[in-house]
């Protein structure tokens, strides 16, 4: 696709809504569907800008234009004369200012959770000087090269990697891609968070090399240990990946950390992580898959005071959400069998399409059929660097419930 100049036609073509449908956009919502569009004026193209009325005129705001994409247009909340470098790097500049108010300090963040950060279809995660960039939608597509520059003036990072590999592209009628936009990053970069230090595998890991979205999840697990003298403690971490709750299990003095996940590459690289920061000795990573693994362990007789269960998102769309609740049911059941009593459960979901009443619902007949109650300790959803965009229940996903069975 061809870059396009930034400098478009201050008469911007024209979206206007079918009649109602303007109200979830007054609510803060950020999308137009296709079918919810009456008229079109004028003849944009492939990520433009168009402005969005009511059917009485009212207007709505501007956005991004796809009309290959059942969502239609993506607002851009200021109403942007043009999308220029200047545009993108002041958006960047307020999303780091705003992540330093509730991360100071901290060097491995998502800097730009898309709609959130009013930059719908852009995904920007920052692992120590290395940025890695995740574009979904076509209107940001066209605008690789503005993003970059903007992201390396502002930013002034080593290497830019881009993990646009993702399925969700093709609903925007774009393929995968991956690669280096400024520097090979090498093989692994090391990112620190929680006072670990850790590899992250930006080119094959999953997501963009790490789950940044549990970092304060992590850094409660941490303050929640430590006030219990967990030298003695046993820890399970259940889908443990590069080890992120498990190290951090590890470095609040667990004496003893197992952790589990079916994908090698990432168990070797918990191994690595372990050593890197002097915690081999307290952690054991084994490949295999947590749900044969949570039955031998209780077939063996196992007991933990600690269980983490942090699942890939069982429930990929609705259709898919009854098989899902039963795979969560099975996972929580089999953990409450392995915790002592009292123990602490960690249980997260990060499936879209399980709300957090559901998850809690869930978890609660998963108790109920472990025959063991439990008291809620915190309820927890995704670090503060993927904030919520209230109207827009699509940028809430993860649910993370800290419980003392007992
Ligand atoms: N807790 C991790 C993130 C976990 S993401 C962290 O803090 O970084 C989910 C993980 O589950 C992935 O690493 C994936 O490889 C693993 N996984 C998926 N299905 C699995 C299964 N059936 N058994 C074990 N691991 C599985």
């Amino acid at each position: 696709m061809a870059t396009r100049s930034p400098f478009q036609d201050r008469t911007n073509p024209s979206v206007i809504l079918k009649r109602g449908r303007e109200e979830r956009i007054v609510r803060g919502h950020l999308w137009i569907y296709a079918g919810e569009i009456q008229e079109l004026e004028g003849t944009p193209e492939m990520g433009d800008l168009v402005d969005v009325r009511s059917s009485s005129g009212r207007s709505l705001g501007r956005g991004y234009i796809n009309l290959q994409s059942t969502i239609a247009v993506r607002l851009l909340p200021g109403n942007p004369q043009v999308l220029d470098e200047d545009f993108f790097a002041e958006r960047f500049t307020g999303a780091a200012r705003r992540r330093e108010k509730f991360m100071p300090g901290d060097t491995a963040m998502r800097l730009v959770y898309g709609e959130a950060d009013l930059l719908p279809g852009l995904i920007v995660d920052r692992y120590g000087s290395c940025i890695v960039v995740q574009i979904l939608t076509a209107g940001m597509d066209v605008r690789r090269e503005l993003i970059v520059r903007a992201l390396d003036r502002v930013f002034s990072p080593a290497a830019i990697y881009e993990r646009s590999d993702v399925p969700a592209r093709r609903l925007e009628g774009l393929a995968p891609r991956q690669g280096a936009l400024k520097s090979d990053p090498g093989e692994l970069v090391l990112a620190e968070e929680n006072g670990l230090k850790l590899w992250v595998d930006v080119k094959n890991g999953q997501k963009t090399g790490y789950f940044l979205d549990q970092k304060q999840n992590r850094a409660a697990l941490v303050s929640l240990l430590r006030a219990h003298n967990p030298s003695k403690w046993r820890v399970l971490d259940a889908f443990c990946y590069s080890g992120g709750f498990a190290l951090c299990a590890a470095l609040a003095g667990a004496g003893e950390v197992l952790g589990i996940d079916s994908s090698a590459q990432a168990v070797v690289l918990a191994g690595r992580n372990s050593e890197q920061n002097g915690l081999g000795g307290q952690c054991e990573f084994r490949e295999g898959n947590v749900f044969d693994e949570l039955r031998d362990l209780e077939r063996a007789g196992r007991q933990f005071e600690c269980v983490v269960l942090d699942p890939p998102a069982f429930a990929r769309g609705r259709a898919t959400v009854e098989a899902a609740l039963r795979g969560y049911k099975e996972i929580n059941l089999r953990a409450a069998k392995l915790l002592c009593s009292p123990g602490i459960l960690v249980t997260c979901s990060c499936s879209h399409h399980i709300d957090a009443a559901l998850f809690s619902d869930l978890v609660t007949e998963a108790l109920r059929d472990a025959r063991r109650r439990a008291r809620l300790i915190e309820a927890r959803g995704q670090s503060s660097d993927h904030p919520v965009l209230m109207g827009m229940k699509e940028t809430a996903y993860l649910k993370c419930l800290i419980l003392e069975v007992f």
